[in-house]
């Protein structure tokens, strides 16, 4: 699992383990959600034009469909596949396929994003990368939307959204619990023992 926000270089992880794969001769297939068209429909492209051959599809199922006799499994922008992928993935790493997915951790409320957050918890290793703040220039983990709409697929990408890291993001997007809040929750979960 490979994970962060915009901006973080998850493709660009994505691609050099997959490459690696490839030179290694391993017979590897990437599959991206059909949704992200934003550049070529047949690659996976990242911010800095490195490129490798992928097949948009539709539903997280089609990858089963579509990786017989395959060693490696590529998924990127998994963020945008349903919770199917989880299981989807977990099925191929149980019959021996390396699975590497890249996909954004939160989305941009700083809310986990459809299935990354299972996905992190049943892989065997999860990379988190980071972006850098354009306020502060510390390490970003949030995607800032700077545009009105509100669907969670804007894939117009570099001028929607923009990099903060927790502070600058916070100071925008107030946390909803008060610490009073969370001393009273805590205070019933020891009730419930
Ligand atoms: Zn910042």
């Amino acid at each position: 699992m490979i994970c962060g926000s915009m901006f973080s270089g998850k493709t660009e992880e994505l691609i050099r383990r997959l490459k690696r794969a490839i030179y290694a001769k391993q017979r590897v297939e990437i599959f991206k959600p059909l949704v992200d068209q934003r550049y070529d429909e047949e690659k996976v492209v990242s911010h800095d034009d490195n490129e490798i051959q992928s097949t948009p599809i539709k539903a997280a199922t089609d990858i089963l469909l579509l990786s017989h006799n395959i060693e490696v499994v590529g998924v990127d922008e998994a963020q945008f596949f349903n919770e199917d992928l989880v299981e989807v993935c977990n099925h191929l790493a149980n019959r021996g396929t390396r699975v590497v997915v890249a996909g954004l951790d939160m989305d941009y409320l700083g809310a986990p994003f459809g299935p990354i957050p299972k996905l992190m918890a049943t892989a065997e290793y999860v990379t988190k990368v980071h972006a850098i703040c354009v306020k502060c220039g510390a390490l970003a983990n949030h995607s800032h939307r700077i545009t009105q709409e509100e669907t969670l697929v804007v894939v117009g990408e570099k001028e929607a959204y923009e990099p903060l890291c927790r502070r600058c993001f916070s100071a925008l997007y107030p946390p909803v619990l008060n610490p009073k809040d969370v001393s009273k929750s805590k205070c019933d979960n020891t009730d419930v023992k």
